[in-house]
């Protein structure tokens, strides 16, 4: 097989991963300021399509073959699509012919499971290995983690790697059971604990080797089973607090070729996937917990983001008088973020906050106006029923916009 047809078969097997963000890696130069692909202070340059996605790494399997037979995996061994595999060199070769003519900023490299974990997960550490040391490669790296593999051959791929992932996969055990047998949530959670463990030693130890610098993350497939919102997010919850993961990622599951009738034959709406991400963010960056997002077990509304939703759930702390409350309770007015919090509250130590303040940063005027009092403004929807609020709102030309 040609390697551009290795390439086209494993370029395609990947797309359905996407726990691929290149941001919040440190630079890599402890061999002198040059270096291919060095950031040299710079950060890492990657860029995202409309929905969110990295594109800027290479981002390929190192091979589509696989032992196992997850259900929703376009790769499982029984289903019926083109193999291939490349050989470490061959993905070293397309890397640095790749980076050279600007294509990329990095390697995101994931692959089937062949002959062992231990087998597999010695062939992606080797290509990271020889662009770490035989080519002196200071572009970004990704490596995905395969869970039942030694935690010597894990802590040997954080060295080189910027960032791990292990995909836990589905959010419930019972689905796992059910749609992935041959994985285990135990293995799964013990190579996160290996990853967390490897950080920690790097941060404690200022001589210690570099681990993963930018962290670990992990993808959950959404829509391939009936887990709702609430239960997700109550996942995404216990790894941030017990992993330290950097990032959960939410994949609305696509229907494969030749699904299985365990899985879905339709996807769910896009929309759900970005209304997980809105409330994902609010649990990292905001202090939300899911059960203020989600009081019931269900899904997230469609219609209005969950900032929103939360506020016209809540709306005995409004509206927030801009010159008196608290920073966190500004940032929790709709149409109003954390860094505009912020600044409200550097301003009001100088003068009184006006509505024209808002406007000039830029605020999202229409969510937040029914929220807000400041020092020439009180709202006449202050009095309006929530459910005429949030027809009102979801019909607002940035509905699609958290902020
Ligand atoms: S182990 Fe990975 S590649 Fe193999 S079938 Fe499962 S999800 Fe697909």
């Amino acid at each position: 097989m040609q390697l551009i047809d290795k390439l086209t078969v494993l370029a395609d097997a990947a797309k359905y991963d996407v726990s691929c963000a290149s941001s919040g890696a440190p630079k890599r130069g402890s061999r002198g300021k040059s270096g291919l692909g060095a950031t040299d202070g710079m950060g890492i340059c990657h860029s995202f399509t409309p929905d969110g996605r990295c594109v800027a790494l290479l981002k390929i399997l190192l091979t589509n073959f696989c032992l196992y037979d997850c259900q929703y995996c376009v790769n499982r061994r029984s289903s019926d699509v083109p193999r291939a595999r490349f050989t470490p060199e061959e993905v070293v070769s397309l890397t640095l012919d790749f980076y050279r003519r600007n294509c990329i900023s990095g390697l995101f490299l994931s692959s089937g499971i062949i002959r062992s974990a231990d087998y597999t997960m010695e062939q992606l550490v080797r290509v990271a290995r020889l662009l770490r040391e035989e080519h002196e490669f200071r572009g970004y790296i990704h490596l995905k983690t395969i869970p039942d593999a030694s935690a010597e051959l894990i802590a040997a791929a954080g060295r080189y790697a910027d960032r791990l992932s292990v995909n836990i996969e589905l959010p419930s055990e019972s689905s796992l059971i059910r749609l992935a047998p041959e994985k285990k949530v135990a293995t799964i959670k013990q190579a996160m604990g290996t990853i967390r463990l490897g950080e920690e030693e790097a941060r404690g130890e200022p001589k210690a080797p570099r681990f993963a610098p930018a962290g670990q993350s992990t993808q959950m497939i959404v829509g391939a089973d009936a887990t709702d919102d609430r239960t997700i997010l109550q996942t995404a919850q216990t790894l941030y607090g017990a992993y330290r993961l950097k990032r959960v990622y939410y994949s609305a599951f696509s229907p494969i070729p030749q699904s299985p009738a365990s899985v879905p034959f339709e996807a769910p709406p896009l929309l759900r996937e970005h209304r997980l991400y809105q409330a994902d963010f609010l649990l990292r960056g905001y202090g939300y917990r899911v059960e203020e997002l989600l009081g019931e077990p269900g899904n997230l509304p469609l219609d209005i983001d969950p900032k929103l939703a939360w506020a016209l759930a809540n709306r005995a702390h409004f509206p927030v008088d801009l010159n008196r409350a608290e920073p966190t309770l500004i940032a929790r007015v709709p149409g109003i973020g954390v860094l505009t919090a912020k600044r409200l509250v550097e301003l009001r130590r100088q003068r009184r906050i006006r509505y024209a303040d808002l406007t000039r940063m830029r605020c999202a005027m229409e969510k937040a106006k029914p929220f807000i009092v400041t020092q020439d403004y009180r709202p006449l929807q202050a009095g309006h029923e929530s459910w005429v609020l949030r027809q009102r709102l979801s019909e607002a030309p940035a509905q699609m916009a958290l902020w």
